[in-house]
């Protein structure tokens, strides 16, 4: 396994949409257990593809909650199939070290894609697992939750985000 340089905001692959991918095959699962390594060491609960400069649609997760016993999901594909109730909750993402804001969300969702040995699995998710899977698939369609922001805490972000490079803070978060 390696570990995979963690792209930030404005890397431009963070914008892109992500493409399908056609077989899940053994240099897949070297994508995946590469991500998951990079997840685990930044330390972060959720990764896209994108966010190591690949533009294949794979996500790994972990909420990394003793009490859930969740574990690590590679999801390959992931489409929401159903969602419901509307939520708000304050996410933070390894691209956009150092800012967090609260992000409008679905309450629940129901995701379909594929494990790593190419089965379709199905999951349905709330509470912290919901917010996740939504950011990381937001990822995978070339949005950032800064993107979800409204105007106000967007200009904030933005304004924040220039002040740091500035100063040249090298700030670490999850
Ligand atoms: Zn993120």
């Amino acid at each position: 396994m390696a570990l995979l340089r963690i792209r930030t905001y404005p890397d431009a692959v963070l914008k892109q949409r992500a493409h399908p991918v056609q077989s899940v095959d053994a240099s897949l699962r070297k994508l995946i257990d590469d991500m998951a390594e990079t997840m685990y060491n930044a330390p972060g609960i959720g990764l896209a593809a994108n966010q190591v400069g690949d533009l294949r649609r794979v996500i790994v997760l972990d909420l990394q909650r003793p009490e859930i016993q969740q574990g690590l999901i590679a999801l390959v594909n992931p489409v929401i199939i159903h969602a419901e109730g509307r939520t708000k909750y304050e996410e933070g993402c390894l691209s956009v070290p150092g800012y967090y804001a609260k992000v409008k969300r679905y309450e629940k969702v129901r995701v379909k894609g594929l494990n790593p040995d190419g089965k379709e699995i199905i999951i349905d998710a709330d509470g912290l697992l919901a917010i996740v899977l939504q950011h990381e698939i937001d990822h995978l369609d070339g949005y950032l939750f800064v993107d979800r922001l409204g105007p106000v805490a967007r200009e904030l972000f933005l304004r924040r985000w220039k002040k740091n490079r500035m100063e040249g803070e090298g700030e670490v978060a999850g």
